[in-house]
């Protein structure tokens, strides 16, 4: 499709988006009275509408029930979680066994390092990329020296090619075919924070088991954004965050992936706590362990229901909409953002330099656009004129147009505003 960059053509894109409908779904905040364009989704997604009655739901029960909730609830908090399995499953791309949700991202994936990073003598590097993010370096760190290990010699990095901004899966494959016999892990991000960049999960995922290593993913920017294939990839383990493109509030409640093939294995270590013992036998206060089969067996605590409530508000949205929907939206206004991009960068005379993969196929909903002779002032000018985005120094700022909220509209607007910005 030729795309041009005028108000009327943006708008008859509008006007035929199917998804334009669940931009009314969401709570904008706003900027001199006028609703913000919002490219942050991928940090934290805005607030659905209808997010807050399953939150008052939880407050009601409670109110009136109290203890009783646990069992008597609308949605008793006991098995409340049982409500994620089918709808998170389609959007990971998993069985419904195999997922679960608890606690928080870093927090799930040490946990689940307890059970899938378990260095012997020869056998004990770690693979993830390059600037990989902080919380991911920090744990990889304070993981290899749990274990004894050194960083510099425990921690294998990817690393990007002079002068390139993104990780070449040639690279990855050739890494993990160097450590070979010393690689325990590989654990990457899936959705790159920084750039965007969407890794060959089911090339890399062969590529480790064949090095006789265990591949998990951070799923941080993935969930909710790209089309994932867990179960099929065989990936096994993975852990996402709910706040970014799955919208559930600030920090909230993490999921995760354990595949089907580790389910019924007693030898794998693992944290326990009651919330992962046999669900019948759960509250007969058993002294011995007996894991539920499934990723639910990884939980530990009872659950936060009042965070789960949010998510819930989410993963019940997706359903209702369907990854293939969202997919296709996410394409056309990336695509269309792209080429906004473009056309105002031939108009001021500027240079951007968009370091996202230009490829459909290795990015999914962002833009990461280095601002070459821009500063800081350029990004609060477009803040104080109502466009939300991130600045990361030196000169980049990231752009995530959301499928559910972002409108076509947006992106012609958004075109403007960074010309004016430029231009002042
Ligand atoms: C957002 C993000 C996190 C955040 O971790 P929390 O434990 O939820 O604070 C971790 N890793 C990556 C790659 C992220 O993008």
């Amino acid at each position: 499709m030729t795309f041009e960059n005028t108000k009327e053509f943006a708008q008859q894109l509008d006007s035929q988006d199917k998804l334009n409908k669940y931009r009314d779904e969401f709570i904008f905040p706003k900027v001199n009275g006028e609703k913000v364009i919002y490219f942050t989704g991928n940090s934290l997604g805005l607030q659905p509408k209808r997010t807050k009655a399953y939150v008052d739901e939880v407050m009601d029960d409670w109110a009136n029930l109290a203890v009783e909730g646990h069992f008597y609830a609308e949605k008793p908090w006991w098995d409340y979680h049982e409500r994620f399995a089918k709808p998170l499953s389609k959007i990971v791309g998993a069985l419904p066994s195999e997922v679960t949700v608890m606690n928080t991202l870093t927090v799930n994936l040490h946990l689940l390092m307890v059970s899938f990073y378990r260095p012997t003598k020869s056998r004990y590097k770690i693979i993830c990329e390059e600037k990989a993010f902080p919380s991911d370096q920090y744990m990889f760190q304070s993981q290899v020296h749990f274990h004894g290990y050194k960083t510099e010699d425990a921690i294998v990095e990817i690393k990007r090619r002079e002068g390139e901004h993104n990780i070449r899966l040639e690279d990855v494959l050739a890494k993990i075919a160097e450590v070979g016999d010393e690689l325990a892990l590989v654990l990457i991000g899936g959705v790159n924070y920084y750039t965007g960049q969407v890794f060959d999960m089911k090339t890399i995922t062969a590529a480790g088991h064949d090095a006789g290593a265990i591949v998990g993913w951070d799923l941080a920017h993935a969930a909710g954004n790209i089309k994932l294939e867990l179960h099929d990839w065989n990936a096994d383990f993975a852990a996402w965050c709910s706040y970014k493109y799955m919208n559930s509030g600030p920090g909230n409640a993490s999921g995760c992936f354990v595949h089907e093939k580790h389910h019924n294995n007693p030898d794998l270590p693992r944290f326990a706590g009651w919330w992962g013992h046999n669900k019948e036998r759960r509250f007969k206060m058993e002294p011995t362990f007996d894991p539920v089969q499934g990723a639910d067996g990884w939980q530990i605590s009872n659950l936060p229901i009042l965070s789960l409530a949010p998510y819930l508000a989410s993963v019940e949205m997706f359903e209702e909409i369907g990854m293939d929907a969202l997919i296709e939206k996410r394409d056309r206004i990336t695509a269309y953002l792209e080429f906004i991009l473009q056309e105002i960068d031939k108009e001021v005379d500027s240079t951007f330099e968009i370091i996202t993969p230009a490829d459909p196929s290795e990015r999914g909903c962002q833009l990461s656009v280095l601002l070459h002779g821009e500063g800081r002032s350029l990004f609060d000018y477009l803040m104080e004129n109502g466009v939300i985005t991130d600045w990361r120094e030196p000169n980049v700022i990231r752009l995530a147009p959301v499928p559910l909220y972002c409108s076509f509209e947006d992106m012609y607007d958004f075109g403007q505003i960074l010309k004016a910005g430029i231009l002042r």
